[in-house]
């Protein structure tokens, strides 16, 4: 038979598996790094046979995305395996793959402790050392529960049950048998690094009515020099760990007495909060957008009507004022419509851009809180954009533009998705070939790279979606442009066109930073704390040397002060290393020590956080130097943003 490997015609033997194939088309070299196969969309094992239907067959190679998922999940059967012939009456549940990594649930009598993992580990790595195979087996419903049931394998049960089906695969290496769909690595000995990493509890199913179970977590990778790569990361990602730094820098803070996912702002943390809300209210008036706010809680039956109570419920909290039920508000877009019906709009009025810094409340389950990252309370920078459908391509590519400035400002780098529609969508096939279209149009015109993620849209409409990329590497979803046509239909909001008649808009939803918790999360991440000049809520610390100097820290304070710097005064009877010290913990950018000679001169010596010494300087000339690079970055990311103005 003959079959295509990237674009090259090889011959093969009847009843030829991939690997065959693949080893035909390959160089040696090539080969040894393939870890499945792909037979049109379908990524399958190596040892699936050629047939027919298949004959165009491309590597999946172990450093692909693909590929490091199937060696991840592989790993999660190994550490399977490895848990049951150590902690024999643990049992299995599921063991998926995720970013980075993979973890496995089991139900067992204790937590595992940092020295389960080494043997668990040490296990895995005999197992990988054994060069197992993974063989495929397709079996009866009834055939694999009593395989699983023999084993005591409670959890395989009741996940078939709730997959359905007649016909089951089983995966097999060594003695570990488990249910799986596949596909798997042909041998274990392609698992060539790994490491467990922790232990945390998590629910059947994720709901905290069932039992508890141990998830261990792990990383697997291509080779070792990939595994060590990202364990670098993962330890300057704990460095730098906003939880860590939130504290450190006395910004913000969780308490179990307010409620789990909900944060509190300390005075530091909130000045750079208000900076940054402040930031963006003058830089959307700038962009032609009005400030608009809605309340908190808005009647139940408006949540009806837009489909949330329907689709959203479950994310949603509820309460009853005099016998009416509100929803307490998971999105913003609703007052804004409401907003905007408010008079008759003609289509010179259009669009309409309606900006709001709005507090949010969605019910995430407890198990996926993560300080700032993932919370119950937060604040969207959201914004609707309700215009004529000629004018989405022209202000998407004008939310394009004004994205990619402010990310350049805090010195992200980004790479954009453009979903499309999901199989469970509501709104027509004209509507949403529109969209779409005016999505990618205005993408392309853009010029810049986008991936097209198929299939992931909203409910109601395509999206583009941005993710910024971290100084360590990592990558965060923050920014997202939706186009809807569904809100305005269920809500009759119109506006009256050139003819007279009555037209409807389309509304476009997007948020730039998204949640300001998780910016500031986020970038307090990507900055280690050390935020730009701009945004430090503390610009400059004066410091003194002895009690000597004490008046004229307090003339050079109010001097600073008036030129509008964020100064802070430590006059401690503390010495002066032990001060800087401190200032450098809390990253302030800027020391500015004040000893006899100074005072003497009228003058400070300033440190600067990066290790720049300018020495001594006048008062005026300090002034003019911070001042000057809290506008640096403004000049740099082609803004013209006066940071007084
Ligand atoms: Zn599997
Ligand atoms: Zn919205």
């Amino acid at each position: 038979m003959l079959v295509e490997i990237s674009g090259k015609q090889v011959e093969v033997a009847d009843g030829a598996s991939c690997a065959d194939a693949l080893q035909e088309g390959l160089s040696k070299k090539q080969f040894k790094n393939v870890v499945a196969a792909k037979c049109g969309d379908a990524i399958v094992d190596l040892s699936t046979p050629v047939t027919e239907t298949c004959t165009t067959i491309e590597p999946v190679f172990a450093d692909s995305e693909e590929g490091l998922g199937i060696i991840r999940h592989s790993a999660a059967h190994v550490m399977a395996e490895a848990v049951k012939k150590l902690f024999p009456t643990a049992k299995v549940t599921i063991g998926p793959s995720i970013t980075d990594g993979f973890y496995y649930d089991f139900d067992y009598e204790r937590p595992f402790t940092p020295e389960d993992l080494e043997a668990i580990e040490k296990e895995m790595l005999s197992s990988v050392g054994a060069n197992k195979e993974f063989s495929r087996t397709v079996m009866s419903k009834a055939e694999a529960k009593k395989l699983f049931e023999s084993k005591g394998e409670t959890y395989k049960s009741e996940i078939m049950d709730d997959l359905g089906g007649d016909e089951f695969s089983i995966y097999t290496h060594g003695d570990f048998a488990d249910l799986c769909r596949g596909p798997h690595v042909a041998r274990t000995g392609q698992i060539k690094a790994f490491k467990l990493l922790s232990v945390a509890g998590a629910y059947w199913r994720g709901d905290e009515k069932n039992k508890q179970l141990q998830r261990i977590y792990g990383t697997a990778w291509e080779d070792p020099k990939a595994l060590k790569k990202y364990l670098t990361r993962l330890e300057e990602a704990k460095k730098r760990d906003h939880r860590k730094l939130g504290k450190q820098l006395d910004l913000f803070s969780f308490s179990d007495e307010v409620g789990p996912g909900m944060s509190l702002w300390h005075p530091r943390g909130m000045l750079l909060r208000a900076i940054l809300e402040d930031f963006e209210r003058k830089e959307h008036l700038k962009r032609g957008y009005q400030l608009v706010q809605g309340p908190i809680i808005l009647k139940r039956e408006l949540w009806e009507k837009s489909g949330h109570y329907d689709n959203y419920r479950e994310n949603m909290y509820f309460t009853e004022i005099d016998e009416q039920a509100y929803g307490i508000k998971p999105m913003n877009c609703l007052a804004h419509m409401i907003i905007y019906k408010r008079k008759i709009m003609s289509y010179r009025d259009l669009p309409q851009r309606y900006f709001e810094l709005g507090v949010v409340h969605r019910h995430e389950k407890s198990g996926v809180l993560h300080g700032l990252m993932r919370v119950r309370t937060f604040t969207q920078d959201d914004a609707h954009l309700i215009c004529r459908p000629d004018q989405v391509e022209e202000e998407i590519l004008d939310l394009i533009k004004f994205y990619k400035d402010i990310y350049a400002l805090f010195n992200y780098e980004f790479d954009v998705e453009l979903s499309t529609r999901p199989e469970k969508s509501i709104g027509s096939d004209a509507d949403w070939e529109l969209a779409t279209e005016g999505l990618r149009q205005a993408l392309d015109k853009s010029g810049m790279p986008y991936a097209i993620n198929e299939g992931d849209g909203a409910f109601y409409g395509p999206k583009i979606d941005f993710h910024l990329r971290d100084s360590i590497g990592r990558s965060w979803q923050c920014g997202t442009i939706q186009v809807d046509f569904t809100l305005p239909e269920r809500f009759d909001i119109v506006y009256v066109g050139e003819d007279g008649e009555r037209h409807r808009p389309v509304m476009i939803h997007r948020a730039m930073l998204g949640s300001i918790e998780r910016f500031i999360g986020v970038l307090t991440e990507h900055c280690a704390g050390a935020y730009p000049v701009w945004l430090a809520p503390v610009q400059a610390r004066l410091l003194n040397v002895t009690d000597a100097q004490a008046d004229f820290v307090k003339k050079a304070e109010a001097f600073l002060v008036s030129k509008g710097i964020r100064i802070e005064a430590d006059t401690r009877n503390e010495k002066l290393g032990y001060k800087i010290r401190e200032a450098q913990v809390e990253k302030i950018p800027y020391m500015l020590v004040i000893g006899d000679k100074e005072v003497e001169a009228g003058c400070v010596n300033i440190r600067s956080r990066d290790g720049d010494d300018p020495g001594m300087v006048t008062l005026e000339e300090a002034a003019q130097l911070i001042l000057d690079a809290a506008k640096a970055p403004f000049k740099a990311g082609g803004m013209s943003y006066s940071f007084s103005g």
